[in-house]
């Protein structure tokens, strides 16, 4: 008989005691109509109503479920990171605790773990019950981000998704002071695919990511993502030089040069010179941020005509969990 991979499901928890139960109750019983083996990942990000007195209280009830409860609220991302760290499954799916992911899009994604990919993120087709303001901002913010970045981060996708082992030792060999999960999980490479589905409505309380933090979460992804930021000074610097550039030719050639055109050439210049200044700095300072975010310089996903070959991949090992391999080679 095949043998059943375990999946981990790691959901952050903050302030969710209006949903939690009914949140519970909805990915026991999607689990148990599933063949594989789960673990379920709470992870407490630090919440001052009953989540955690509910979570404990399910533990007693069903033994898939784990729970990993912060000492304070140290944010979404870093929650969700703590959950992959502590997972032990074949793959890893992580999920918002509102049940505004629905479980049952798990299915299609260990489908498509099982034809081989390793990274399968939920795409929103709908966002229901969101304000105007949240998808505008996320679209804009997606394609803002997209458009800065060599990574390429899929647009209107959140956290929800599967990752195979392999992506997860890799998500864990990266010590981000300030992690951008769903970049980071773009940057590992690896072969990715989507699926569609609707995001449902929250069940119930309030959106925990006021203005304050999706700006913050924003910042986060185009700081560890994009150094164009850091090269804006540069871009201006150069169009202030041009500008100034011309208007001096210009006035040279008509022969009006006055000592006010003169004042303006040297202000221009003066501007133009200071920001490719600060821009050089820009450069050296990226050079430091890339070097101090301590990435592998490079991942490797198979090695091949190696005499230790088989040490190395893992993938062989993985693959035989999903039963693929098995199951192909007979
Ligand atoms: N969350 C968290 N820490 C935070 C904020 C949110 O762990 O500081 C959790 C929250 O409980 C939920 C998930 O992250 O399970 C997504 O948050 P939310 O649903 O409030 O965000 P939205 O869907 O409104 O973007
Ligand atoms: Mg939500």
């Amino acid at each position: 008989m095949e043998q059943q991979p375990l999946i981990s499901i790691v959901l952050p928890v903050f302030n969710e005691e209006e949903t939690l139960n009914e949140t519970i109750l909805q990915i026991q019983h999607y689990i148990n109509s599933q063949p594989a083996t789960f673990e379920v990942i709470y992870v407490d990000d630090g919440s001052n109503d009953d989540s955690v007195e509910l979570i404990r209280a399910a533990i007693q009830q069903y033994p898939s479920i784990r729970l990993v409860q912060f000492s304070r609220n140290f944010g979404h991302q870093i929650a969700i990171s703590a959950g992959i760290r502590y997972a032990s499954g074949d793959a890893v799916v992580v999920m918002d605790a509102d049940l505004q992911d629905p479980p049952e899009v798990i299915t299609q994604m260990i489908e498509k773990w099982r034809e081989g990919y390793d990274v399968v993120y939920g795409k929103r087709r709908s966002r229901q019950g969101e304000s105007y303001f949240k998808k505008i901002s996320a679209q804009i913010f997606y394609r803002l981000l997209s458009k800065m970045t060599d990574t390429e981060i899929p647009l209107d996708t959140g956290d929800f998704r599967l990752m195979d082992k392999k992506v997860i030792t890799q998500l864990k060999r990266m010590n981000e002071t300030q992690p951008f999960v769903r970049g980071m999980v773009s940057w590992v490479g690896f072969k990715q695919t989507a699926v569609m589905y609707e995001r449902h409505e929250r069940f119930a309380g309030e959106s925990k990511y006021p203005l304050r933090k999706m700006l913050s979460l924003a910042f986060d992804g185009i700081t560890s993502f994009s150094v164009v930021p850091l090269k804006l000074a540069n871009y201006f610097g150069g169009l202030l030089l041009a500008i100034d550039f011309l208007y001096l030719v210009i006035h040279l050639l008509i022969g009006n040069m006055t000592t006010d055109h003169w004042i303006i050439v040297n202000l221009l210049g003066i501007g133009g010179g200071l920001s490719i200044a600060v821009g050089m700095v820009g450069i050296y300072l990226e050079r430091i941020v890339s070097q101090s975010k301590d990435r592998p310089l490079y991942i490797i996903d198979e090695l091949i005509g190696f005499p230790y070959q088989s040490k190395i991949t893992k993938k062989n090992l993985v693959k035989n969990a999903h039963g693929i391999r098995q199951s192909a080679n007979g």
